[in-house]
Protein backbone atom coordinates (compact mmCIF):
# COMPACT_ATOMS: atom_id res chain seq x y z
CA UNK A 1 0.00 0.00 0.00
CA UNK A 2 2.70 2.32 0.47
CA UNK A 3 5.11 1.05 -2.23
CA UNK A 4 7.71 -0.41 -0.40
CA UNK A 5 7.88 -3.96 -2.36
CA UNK A 6 11.20 -4.09 -3.94
CA UNK A 7 10.17 -4.11 -7.23
CA UNK A 8 12.56 -4.11 -9.98
CA UNK A 9 11.71 -0.14 -10.52
CA UNK A 10 12.35 0.42 -7.03
CA UNK A 11 15.90 -1.69 -6.76
CA UNK A 12 17.19 0.73 -9.95
CA UNK A 13 16.17 4.05 -8.25
CA UNK A 14 18.49 2.09 -4.98
CA UNK A 15 21.24 2.19 -8.04
CA UNK A 16 20.90 -1.82 -7.92
CA UNK A 17 22.00 -3.36 -11.76
CA UNK A 18 19.49 -5.23 -12.67
CA UNK A 19 16.73 -6.11 -15.28
CA UNK A 20 14.34 -3.42 -15.31
CA UNK A 21 11.71 -6.11 -16.73
CA UNK A 22 8.93 -7.91 -15.20
CA UNK A 23 10.32 -11.61 -14.31
CA UNK A 24 6.69 -12.75 -14.88
CA UNK A 25 6.08 -11.67 -18.42
CA UNK A 26 8.88 -9.72 -19.57
CA UNK A 27 6.68 -6.40 -19.69
CA UNK A 28 9.46 -3.66 -20.13
CA UNK A 29 8.79 -2.76 -16.19
CA UNK A 30 8.34 -4.63 -13.13
CA UNK A 31 6.62 -1.87 -11.21
CA UNK A 32 3.99 -2.55 -7.93
CA UNK A 33 0.91 -1.49 -10.52
CA UNK A 34 1.85 -3.95 -13.39
CA UNK A 35 2.76 -6.65 -10.74
CA UNK A 36 -0.26 -6.59 -9.14
CA UNK A 37 -3.15 -5.60 -10.95
CA UNK A 38 -2.02 -4.49 -14.69
CA UNK A 39 -0.18 -8.27 -15.47
CA UNK A 40 -2.70 -10.23 -16.98
CA UNK A 41 -1.52 -13.15 -14.56
CA UNK A 42 -2.55 -10.45 -11.29
CA UNK A 43 -5.76 -9.48 -12.75
CA UNK A 44 -7.10 -13.22 -13.47
CA UNK A 45 -6.76 -13.30 -10.05
CA UNK A 46 -8.23 -9.98 -8.44
CA UNK A 47 -10.90 -9.94 -10.88
CA UNK A 48 -12.23 -13.21 -10.12
CA UNK A 49 -11.68 -13.30 -6.54
CA UNK A 50 -13.65 -9.56 -6.55
CA UNK A 51 -16.59 -10.94 -9.17
CA UNK A 52 -19.24 -10.07 -6.46
CA UNK A 53 -22.04 -8.24 -7.92
CA UNK A 54 -22.04 -5.44 -5.66
CA UNK A 55 -18.57 -5.32 -6.48
CA UNK A 56 -16.67 -2.57 -9.19
CA UNK A 57 -13.47 -2.61 -7.79
CA UNK A 58 -11.13 -0.89 -10.23
CA UNK A 59 -7.42 -2.31 -11.87
CA UNK A 60 -5.25 0.35 -11.17
CA UNK A 61 -3.07 -0.15 -8.02
CA UNK A 62 -3.62 3.90 -7.01
CA UNK A 63 -6.93 3.28 -7.28
CA UNK A 64 -7.50 0.66 -4.86
CA UNK A 65 -6.02 1.51 -2.57
CA UNK A 66 -8.65 4.45 -2.29
CA UNK A 67 -11.09 1.83 -3.08
CA UNK A 68 -10.37 -0.84 -0.70
CA UNK A 69 -11.60 2.02 2.24
CA UNK A 70 -14.76 1.29 1.16
CA UNK A 71 -15.81 -0.78 -1.75
CA UNK A 72 -19.34 -1.64 -0.24
CA UNK A 73 -21.98 -0.77 2.04
CA UNK A 74 -21.63 -4.01 3.71
CA UNK A 75 -19.05 -4.09 6.05
CA UNK A 76 -18.89 -7.55 6.40
CA UNK A 77 -18.05 -7.80 2.67
CA UNK A 78 -15.39 -4.62 3.14
CA UNK A 79 -13.65 -6.88 5.27
CA UNK A 80 -13.94 -9.66 3.09
CA UNK A 81 -12.40 -7.16 0.21
CA UNK A 82 -9.36 -6.13 2.52
CA UNK A 83 -8.71 -10.22 3.39
CA UNK A 84 -8.99 -10.79 -1.05
CA UNK A 85 -6.81 -7.41 -1.50
CA UNK A 86 -3.81 -8.64 1.10
CA UNK A 87 -4.22 -12.74 -0.06
CA UNK A 88 -3.92 -11.47 -3.99
CA UNK A 89 -0.74 -9.42 -3.13
CA UNK A 90 0.80 -12.02 -1.07
CA UNK A 91 0.32 -14.68 -3.33
CA UNK A 92 1.01 -12.69 -6.52
CA UNK A 93 4.52 -11.72 -4.56
CA UNK A 94 5.45 -15.13 -3.49
CA UNK A 95 4.01 -16.76 -7.19
CA UNK A 96 6.95 -13.90 -8.59
CA UNK A 97 9.41 -14.85 -5.84
CA UNK A 98 9.01 -18.74 -6.10
CA UNK A 99 9.60 -18.45 -10.44
CA UNK A 100 13.13 -16.39 -9.83
CA UNK A 101 14.30 -19.20 -7.52
CA UNK A 102 13.50 -21.70 -9.89
CA UNK A 103 9.93 -23.36 -8.35
CA UNK A 104 6.93 -24.86 -10.42
CA UNK A 105 5.06 -22.49 -11.70
CA UNK A 106 1.00 -22.01 -10.54
CA UNK A 107 -1.43 -21.16 -13.27
CA UNK A 108 -4.05 -18.72 -11.86
CA UNK A 109 -6.73 -21.08 -11.04
CA UNK A 110 -4.48 -22.50 -8.28
CA UNK A 111 -3.91 -19.27 -6.83
CA UNK A 112 -7.61 -18.08 -6.71
CA UNK A 113 -8.35 -21.58 -5.18
CA UNK A 114 -5.55 -21.50 -2.34
CA UNK A 115 -6.47 -17.78 -2.17
CA UNK A 116 -10.13 -18.92 -1.61
CA UNK A 117 -8.84 -21.18 1.34
CA UNK A 118 -7.22 -18.73 3.23
CA UNK A 119 -9.94 -16.37 3.21
CA UNK A 120 -12.38 -19.00 4.32
CA UNK A 121 -9.88 -20.29 6.95
CA UNK A 122 -9.94 -16.63 8.15
CA UNK A 123 -13.96 -15.73 7.63
CA UNK A 124 -14.29 -18.67 10.48
CA UNK A 125 -13.49 -16.39 12.88
CA UNK A 126 -16.06 -13.64 11.71
CA UNK A 127 -19.87 -15.43 12.16
CA UNK A 128 -22.19 -14.61 9.36
CA UNK A 129 -19.34 -13.70 6.78
CA UNK A 130 -18.33 -16.65 5.25
CA UNK A 131 -21.93 -17.28 3.65
CA UNK A 132 -20.84 -13.96 1.82
CA UNK A 133 -17.31 -15.78 0.61
CA UNK A 134 -19.73 -18.84 -1.04
CA UNK A 135 -21.33 -17.24 -4.55
CA UNK A 136 -20.34 -16.24 -7.00
CA UNK A 137 -16.61 -16.01 -4.89
CA UNK A 138 -16.71 -20.09 -5.29
ZN1 LIG B 1 4.67 -8.78 -15.91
Amino acid sequence: MRGRMTTRDRLITWGLQVSRGCLLCNEPEESSDHLFFTYLFSQEVWCSLMSHPSLNPPLVFSQIVQWITKPSSLPKLNTICSLVLQATVYEVWRERNARIHGATHRRPGFIIRDIQLTIRSKLACFPGTSLLFVQPFA
